[in-house]
């Protein structure tokens, strides 16, 4: 065996008896086994050899790599542990890894805090499918084939009749042709729209609501949207209802409450009128309760929508709407 592997074989020996703890063992390993390690030097030298000397040189150098890892495994295990650290030796004092706590999405805080809001006044929460025909999502609502209504929509198309919710409607309509008045109801849920820019996305959520019984008036409309809103803003809110057209209703308001960004005095926000559109409502079309099957001569009733997202942008101060699906874990921490 050449000399110089001999020689490196007993100091390496020597010096993993030596090791007295961990850390020695660690520094062992780097030191001959590690990658510029001594043996690594060894072979580093064959180049530097006669021809006819390399091939005993390379097999003597690599049986010594193979025994020194065998005798630092075999010295390790006596030790009782991995070179990188002593694993028996735990330190009871050290804090434990706290697990990161979790937040709820703004969208479903302002979600729930609708819910409650609308149960506190009597309404039912009813969920339906995002998966829609046509007929729930369009016809029965009064927005027939070909109607200039249906392109503010950008459906998304499944097949020819069938389609992602564009509205949380279907429900209303759903609801209606199962049961008679009195009604009172909300559909919260996820819409869906081909459309995606700073103020869209192809999803987003809404919550839509009627009430059908004997004689609703626009002024039970007024009463219940007013309440709605000083219960999620605050009880001083500006309340303005604007005349409108949706074609499930008749007659149609927007509904604006006063910037809550400038207090009224024109802002970017507001673009400078002082009002903000939060939802859309109206009376129901007769249309709509003749085809469930109620008679508009007997039953009258509101219903109601609202963006989400928008509120939890007006209460919350948020104003990119895409922060709400990047799911950056330092977005969601602060609610
Ligand atoms: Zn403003």
């Amino acid at each position: 065996m050449d000399e110089a592997i001999e020689s490196l074989r007993k100091e390496a020996l020597a010096a993993l008896e030596a090791c007295r703890d961990p850390a020695a063992l660690s520094e062992f390993r780097v030191a001959y086994l590690g990658r510029n390690g001594a043996v690594k030097g060894l072979l580093g030298r064959l180049s530097e050899l006669p021809p006819e000397e390399r091939p005993a040189f390379g097999r003597d150098a690599n049986l010594l790599k193979r025994e020194l890892e065998e005798a630092f495994a075999a010295r390790e295990k006596e030790m009782g542990g991995s070179g990188g650290g002593d694993a028996d030796a735990v330190d009871i004092t050290i804090p434990g890894r706290r697990l990161p706590r979790g937040h709820f999405h703004p969208v479903s805080l302002v979600m729930d805090e609708i819910c409650g809001t609308f149960s506190a006044m009597g309404f039912e929460i009813a969920e339906g499918p995002d998966v829609e025909t046509d007929f729930y999502n369009f016809e029965a609502l009064n927005i027939p084939a070909h109607h200039p209504a249906r392109d503010m929509h950008d459906t998304f198309y499944v097949s020819e009749s069938i389609l992602l919710r564009t509205h949380t409607s279907p429900m209303q309509v759903r609801a209606m042709e199962e049961r008679k008045p009195p009604l009172r109801m909300i559909a919260p849920g996820k819409v869906y729209r081909c459309d995606s820019d700073v103020t869209h996305t192809p999803m987003f959520h809404q919550v839509e609501g009627f009430l059908v019984d004997e004689s609703v008036s626009f002024a039970d409309l007024k009463g219940v949207l007013s309440l709605f809103i000083t219960r999620t803003f605050s009880p001083d809110t500006p309340i303005r209802f604007r005349p409108s057209f949706f074609p499930f209703t008749e007659p149609s308001a927007e509904v604006d409450i006063g910037c809550v960004i400038c207090g009224g005095g024109g802002c970017r926000v507001c673009k400078q009128t002082g009002w903000l559109e939060i939802l859309g409502a109206g009376m129901i079309d007769p249309e709509v309760f003749r085809s469930v099957g109620y008679d508009p001569e007997e039953v009258s009733g509101f219903a109601f929508g609202l963006g989400v997202e928008r509120i939890a942008m007006l209460k919350y101060g948020i104003n990119d709407l895409r922060l709400f699906y990047e799911n950056d874990r330092r977005f969601i921490e602060q609610f």
